[in-house]
């Protein structure tokens, strides 16, 4: 039976976690749609275009247009329910620069939010200082949330006093004396924001960020005393915005529908009761459906952009009518949505965990009985007695390494107890797989014969959230689409860290073990893509092993098709030594005094000693990935 590109959507799930940007073309390559129509950008071509720019693997490769396309569909969902709803005020979402810090990455979406009043949410000063150098739309909101010192207050105000709506949110009662100290110092009245402690919690792994044990907010009464300590210096009109945030990727709709109503109660009774209240940020925690299941499991949600913004602005309507107080601008802090789709990791797969063992297996005369007897087993093996000579197989097994430990088996009979074995478990198993149930000794012999695949990538640097928390992202060879991927694998990294290894793919409503792949072909290129990796791992990855950024290369759709319009090197290996403290240049000295040494001790000539500290040098400027050019 022929396999085609449309098996290869259906098998990886495309069309399921694609959102749209994804294809497979008939050419079997895996395509990426900036504005989700026909127009697509070949990735297997992108990647020979890089390959020719010099470009080192692994590859960071942006889309900026997906970004763009983000900020426009989520701020079009929001304008279609405002009108939808007859809702009389209006939209302003923030991006918070937590979610993806790069520069090219920010600048894109500020440039998209342009014109539709878009801000940005900072976490930090250092974040605040970002935020305030960016030019924004006059009414666009930058809001500062976290714990805050003083000098992070001076800042926001000072950014109020340059004209900028900064909203100080006040996140833990401290923080309001802290806030009205600095601005009589300063003599700038600020915009105050105020995160609750709703009871409404979020859904899947980041649940516990809401409900009444959350690390941040404020309690209902600290909330009021809030609000008392402000009237008392006359200054409750600047209280403009209560925000609460219950949690990242929430995947069921009805924690963001009870999430939504709580905090709207609150702003409406807040707004009754004389607070000047006028915005309400609902946060963040609008999802990305992972594996496309379309459901409420940790990789899903079960809900669509529409229908979230639908959802928000609907019930604060009702809210707001049914408690007669003015509806709220609103504000959604929405990162993950934003950023996730526009990037993706190109790797190349630089070999397998075990070479196939197609070699015939040739048993000599003299090698040990029990030996002999595995031969017998397997050619004997039917499928009708597969399991009982499965069992006998591995019993000879742990007979004949108990002899070896013993030191009666040589090694070369050794080598035959292991190769036999494998392969009757091989034969054994694709008997076992025929029937509808497979038993737990099965199950447990297929994991400890997938194959691994050993990809140029660090999963510390490139998707930290798959090792720290397990999260799933979709893994697609961008090639050989159109062919029957007839291996299972998991993915294993270059560093020497046994975590470093992918064994949990998306499927459909469950989680694989592992990856439909294709046979590698010897002195061939097997690329793989890491996909819906912009939100938070560009900014969370970390150097184990000392293995850097990677390289990274934007690629624009236009006229005459993709274009690669920008290559920012990664992080070369004296890059990543110099911010753990280490000084290259005094490693150098440190080889040149071995150098000398040896050749004062006649060991080594000095062309010798050039050509080794040539060597050394070029390790130290090379990239921190591995090199299999030449
Ligand atoms: C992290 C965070 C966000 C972003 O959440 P997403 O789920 O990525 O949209 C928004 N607001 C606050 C307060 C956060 O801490």
């Amino acid at each position: 039976m022929s396999f085609t590109a449309r098996d290869a959507e259906r098998l990886y799930g495309i069309d399921a976690w694609g959102g749209g940007y994804f294809s497979a073309n008939t050419e079997g390559h895996l395509c990426v749609h900036p504005f989700r129509d026909d127009r697509g950008v070949d990735l297997l071509q992108v990647t020979h275009r890089l390959k020719r720019r010099r470009v080192r693997f692994p590859a960071l490769v942006r889309f900026p247009q997906i970004l763009a396309a983000r900020v426009g569909e989520i701020f079009d969902a929001f304008e279609r329910a405002i009108r939808e709803f007859d809702y009389d005020g209006t939209y302003r979402g923030v991006f918070p620069l937590k979610v993806n810090h790069q520069r090219e990455v920010l600048d894109e979406l500020v440039r998209a939010g342009r014109g539709l009043g878009m801000g940005l949410e900072a976490g930090s000063m250092a974040e605040l200082a970002v935020a305030l150098a960016h030019r924004l739309d006059r009414d666009a909101l930058i809001v500062c949330n976290a714990y805050k010192d003083k000098p992070y207050v001076r800042l926001a105000l000072r950014g109020v006093a340059l004209g900028r709506k900064v909203v100080l949110v006040v996140e833990k009662p401290q923080e309001v004396s802290l806030i009205l100290e600095v601005a009589k110092e300063t003599g700038i009245r600020p915009i105050l924001g105020m995160r609750t402690r709703l009871r409404a919690r979020g859904s899947g792994k980041w649940e516990k960020s809401g409900g009444s044990g959350a690390k941040f907010g404020l309690s209902t009464q600290e909330l009021l005393d809030a609000v008392d300590t402000l009237r008392e210096a006359d200054l409750l009109v600047t209280f403009r915005l209560p925000h609460f945030h219950v949690g990242s990727q929430i995947t069921d709709i009805k924690r963001i529908k009870d999430a939504v109503k709580e905090g709207a109660r609150i702003y409406a009774k807040l707004r009754a009761d004389g607070c000047a209240v006028d915005i309400l940020d609902v946060g963040g925690g609008l999802g990305v459906d992972y594996d496309g299941s379309r459901t409420a499991v940790e990789a899903s949600m079960n809900y669509t952009v529409t229908e979230y913004a639908n959802d928000v602005v609907y019930n604060v309507r009702e809210i707001c009518e049914a408690e007669e107080v003015p509806v709220p601008t609103l504000v959604s802090e929405s990162g993950r949505a934003l950023t996730a789709y526009h990037s993706l990791v190109l790797l190349e797969v630089s070999g397998e965990n075990q070479t196939p063992d197609n070699r015939e297996v040739v048993v000599p005369e003299d090698a040990h009985d029990g030996v002999q007897e595995l031969l017998e087993i397997e050619r004997g093996l039917t499928r009708k007695n597969h399991r009982e000579y499965f069992h006998d197989a591995e019993e000879m097994r742990e007979d004949l390494l108990g002899h070896f430990d013993l030191g009666y088996l040589s090694l070369r009979d050794r080598a035959l107890t292991e190769r036999l074995v494998r392969r009757i478990g091989r034969k054994a198993l694709e008997f076992a797989l025929e029937h509808r149930y497979v038993s737990e000794e099965f199950e447990a012999l297929q994991k400890r014969l997938i194959t691994k695949y050993i990809a140029n990538f660090s999963v510390f640097q490139s998707i930290p959230d798959s090792w720290a928390l397990d999260q799933l992202f979709p893994m697609v060879p961008i090639h050989r689409l159109d062919e029957r991927p007839t291996v299972r694998a998991t993915l294993c990294d270059v560093t020497c860290d046994s975590d470093g290894e992918v064994d949990r793919f998306p499927a459909l409503r469950d989680v694989k073990d592992s990856l439909e792949v294709h046979p590698l072909q010897p002195g061939k290129p097997y690329y793989l893509a890491i996909l819906l990796v912009g939100a938070y791992q560009d900014v969370l990855g970390d150097f184990h092993n000392l293995f850097g950024r990677v390289d990274e290369a934007l690629v624009n759709l236009g006229k005459g098709g993709a274009r690669v319009t920008r290559v920012i090197p990664g992080d070369d290996a004296d890059d990543v030594l110099r911010l753990y403290r280490q000084d290259p240049e005094a490693m150098v000295a440190s080889i040149q005094e071995q150098t000398r040494v040896a050749i004062r001790e006649r060991r080594m000539t000095r062309a010798e000693a050039n050509e080794i500290l040539a060597e050394y040098r070029e390790a130290l400027e090379g990239y921190t990935y591995l090199d299999f050019s030449d």
